[in-house]
């Protein structure tokens, strides 16, 4: 059994959404695969019906921590960055 039917690359966030409404089962994003991939090879993640891949879109890759979240404000004590960029 396949683990996926549908493998979509999405161009930009409008592009991922229309393929996440447009699926016919369970679609998931996937912005590497190290999770997901491993997971349903392993039988923890049944099979999905569309990945939709995030991954070259420019604002899937980076991660900004915005003031006022308790993350931030327990980064803002500890003097850490505020702002990661994963790409
Ligand atoms: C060998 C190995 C070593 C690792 N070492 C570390 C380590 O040292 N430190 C560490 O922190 N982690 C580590 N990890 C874990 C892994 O690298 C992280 O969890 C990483 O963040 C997975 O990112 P991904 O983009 O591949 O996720 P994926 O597998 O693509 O996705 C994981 C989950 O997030 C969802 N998802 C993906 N993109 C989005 C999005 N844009 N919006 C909403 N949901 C989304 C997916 O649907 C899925 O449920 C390791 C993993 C492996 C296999």
């Amino acid at each position: 059994m396949a683990l996926w039917e549908n493998y979509y690359l999405a161009r930009d966030i409008s592009d991922a959404l229309q393929a996440l409404a447009a699926a016919k089962g369970e679609a998931r994003l996937i912005a590497g695969g190290t999770d997901l991939l491993l997971e349903m090879q392993h039988g923890r993640h049944t099979p999905v019906d569309t990945l939709v891949d995030v991954s070259s879109i420019p604002e899937m890759r980076r991660l900004e921590i915005q003031p006022g979240s308790s993350n931030a404000d327990e980064r803002d004590q500890q003097g850490s960055s505020m702002f990661m960029c994963a790409a």
